[in-house]
């Protein structure tokens, strides 16, 4: 067993040795700007053009579809701001989940603040944005320009119906974005030839690739202003020189993320079962009706095709997360208590509060995300150190 054990991968995760061996390649050998057309800058950018037309197959777009970004929060800026100022002479409405990201959802704060008007779609108790919800909502803003849908939820693990909220959103007439930096390399159901989607945001180091690089992929044709202005990288639409190595890295770790896509998810759900149980048999469910202080909650659906298989998100209500973070964290145990960007905010969880309106419940979260390299001890040992501290906390 490691010393640590890490239970944070929706936080970030270890990088795949594939990305490491991609990495440390082009590191030495491919120093060159990939924009001059000297020998070194051509092999830099034939090095980050094979990385470009490997993530395009990953999701069966074009190689001129996608376009580097510094990771999912840049991919999700450019396709808000970039689509709200290019489509503002149709309408200036946008919808989205309440459950999103930050990165989504404080950008449609600034978007307000421009004059903008933003729907935050409500979900239900397992975060299911309703497809007739975003239908009432098109038909009642015929303005609206963009709905923006996280494939994944980061802190639930909830898959969103992104084919049909896509189709609703094209039959009118609206762009469709989906945050999908969770659920890259975890499912190969999004194809965007089988889900049409106009925007599709990724960030490598969720899947075992570097920090700071992501793809944001447009499709053909579609309306979208720059974000970041300067050189003419990315086809004229993404200024600024390209971190080659790092699109080596993440092309090498999507590689082996859906090569070993069906292995790893059967690995994670075995896993998530067993975990599951075992905290069941540890503290118990906890019965609506009844007023016992014991018993956990679970959030969002039951593990199955709506869920991504690694994330168990757990509330001991009435306690509180931090202190059982502290604890795990004293024990070597790492773990979150929302999502990793909201850490240290004292604000509880929106999207816990969007699916219970519970603030206690969501005071009380934990988040576990396993990877390929967890085992069952190790889930023994955090049930173990989550007992001993849930044991001293009720009786101080
Ligand atoms: N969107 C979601 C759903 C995420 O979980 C995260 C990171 O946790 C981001 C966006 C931001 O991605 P990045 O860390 O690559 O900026």
């Amino acid at each position: 067993m490691n010393s640590v054990i890490y239970l944070d991968h929706a936080a970030t995760c270890r990088m795949r040795p594939e990305a490491i061996a991609a990495m440390t390649e082009a590191m030495e050998h491919t120093f060159g700007n990939a924009s001059p057309s000297y020998s070194i800058a051509r092999d830099a950018k034939r090095c980050l053009d094979n990385a470009r037309a490997v993530l395009a197959e990953t999701i069966g777009a074009g190689w001129n579809e996608i376009f580097f970004t510094s990771g999912g929060t840049e991919s999700d800026n450019w396709a808000l701001t970039g689509t709200a100022e290019a489509l503002q002479d149709k309408g200036k409405h946008i919808i989205v989940s309440a459950i999103e990201h930050h990165a989504i959802l404080h950008t449609c704060e600034y978007l307000e603040s421009r004059g903008f008007s933003v729907t935050r779609l409500p979900v239900d108790s397992e975060g299911r944005v309703r497809p007739e919800e975003l239908a009432d909502e098109l038909n009642a803003r015929p303005d609206t320009i963009l709905v923006s849908v996280m494939a994944a939820n980061n802190e639930i693990g909830t898959l969103e119906d992104i084919g049909t909220l896509c189709r609703y959103t094209h039959d009118h007439g609206a762009l469709f974005h989906t945050d999908a930096v969770q659920a890259y390399g975890k499912t190969d159901a999004l194809n965007v030839s089988a889900v049409p989607v106009d925007l599709f945001s990724a960030s490598a180091h969720k899947i075992g690739g570097p920090k700071g690089i992501g793809f944001l992929y447009v499709r053909n044709g579609t309306r979208l202003q720059s974000l970041i202005h300067g050189g003419s990288q990315e086809r004229g639409r993404r200024a600024g020189t390209e971190n080659v190595p790092a699109a080596a890295g993440f092309a090498a770790a999507a590689k082996a993320a859906f090569a070993n896509m069906e292995n790893e998810t059967r690995a994670e759900r075995e896993l998530q079962a067993y975990f599951r149980e075992r905290l069941l048999a540890a503290f118990g469910e906890r019965n609506g009706d009844s007023p016992a202080p014991s018993g956990i909650l679970w959030n969002g659906p039951v593990p199955g095709d709506d869920r991504l298989a690694n994330n168990i998100s757990v509330s001991f209500p009435g306690v509180s997360a931090e202190s059982l973070l502290i604890s795990l964290d004293l024990a070597g145990i790492c773990a979150s208590g929302g999502s990793a960007c909201t850490t240290g905010a004292l604000d509880p969880s929106h999207v816990i509060m969007a699916v219970s309106g519970d603030r206690k419940r969501a005071e009380g979260t934990i988040r576990f995300t396993t990877g390929p390299e967890n085992t069952k001890e190790e889930i023994d040992r955090t049930i173990e150190v989550l007992g001993e501290a849930l044991r001293r906390i009720r009786t101080m």
